[in-house]
């Protein structure tokens, strides 16, 4: 059953899927089969797809993601150059090692459009999955930047100091991320029984933690390094019931796909976009629940 969407002020974060992909094999990604088979793939129906959302919610944050965005710096530039000023943009790379583009083209791309990229989200994992660039390139990043690490299943705890270490001369901020598919609204805040949070815990200080519905964060400090813990939901639509007494289907992202398609959530279920021209806005729910996240 359909009900009205709300959002946050501003409008749900966008997120767009490139339109070609990455060479990696990730264990634990869940895009990769969307790369599978690249035909019907749209780059012009990509960027209609931003300028249709840029209409309806033109502060909105926008993320990049893939596949991996720096394997085409001229698509890329194409889907930058769509979105306006007003939006903050967040590209998840991971910053790769390629033959078509070596690393001074991509910092030379990150210099020219470093007012527009709010962050980039380098993934660098504790185990590596990945043909990685130096770290030396990545602290020559013109842009604002963030190391995101999945701790996936068994993962080496024993390395975390040695991980965290390795980014402390560039002093870029590290987000550990828990694996969201396995992610439930009974274990979102759940502190007792996860481990990656007890492991956290003991190695470094922690701060404090903000959330909401959808998703939290749980911050640490490590020699003046910020460190943080993030958990989400594995979709982005929650279905509840206001204080008007009106049931909402409250949206948290929107993605547009490799084809141009613009869905509500991850599971394919296409966004109804006159609905979403009628969006009622409430403020964010992210608040602080504990301590402090900014320092
Ligand atoms: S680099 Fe990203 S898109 Fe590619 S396989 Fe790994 S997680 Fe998936």
């Amino acid at each position: 059953m359909s009900h009205p969407y709300k959002t946050r002020t501003g409008g749900a974060t966008v997120t767009v899927f490139v339109p070609y992909d990455c060479r990696n094999n990730c264990p634990f990604c869940v895009n990769k089969r969307e790369y599978a088979d690249c035909s019907g793939f749209s780059l012009p129906g990509i960027v209609q797809s931003i300028r249709t959302m840029d209409a309806i919610t033109p502060r909105c944050d926008v993320v990049f993601t893939g596949g991996e965005p720096l394997a085409d710096l001229a698509s890329l530039q194409t889907m930058l150059d769509a979105v306006p000023a007003t939006h903050k943009v967040y590209i998840n790379t991971t910053f790769p090692l390629q033959s078509h583009a070596d690393a001074d083209e991509m910092l030379a791309f990150t210099e020219r459009n470093r007012e527009k990229i709010t962050c980039m989200n380098i993934s660098r994992h504790l185990q590596r999955y990945v043909e990685e660039s130096p770290d030396e390139i990545i602290g020559r990043i013109a842009c604002p930047t963030r190391i995101n690490c999945v701790l996936y299943r068994h993962y080496p705890a024993q390395k975390l100091y040695e991980y965290v270490e390795r980014f402390l001369p560039y002093g870029i901020p590290v987000q550990f991320r828990y694996d969201y598919t396995e992610t439930t609204p009974e274990n979102l805040y759940e502190e007792e029984n996860d481990r990656i949070l007890q492991d956290l815990r003991r190695l470094f200080t922690y701060r404090g933690l903000d959330g909401c519905r959808m998703r939290n964060g749980f911050h640490f400090s490590y020699k003046g390094l910020h460190l943080t813990y993030h958990k989400t939901l594995p979709y982005s639509t929650i279905t509840e019931t206001g204080p008007d007494g009106v049931t909402y289907d409250v949206l948290y992202d929107i993605i547009i796909k490799q084809n141009g398609e613009i869905h509500s959530d991850w599971d394919g279920t296409p966004l109804d976009l006159e609905r979403y021209r009628r969006v009622t806005f409430e403020p964010y729910d992210l608040h602080v629940i504990d301590g402090t996240v900014a320092f």
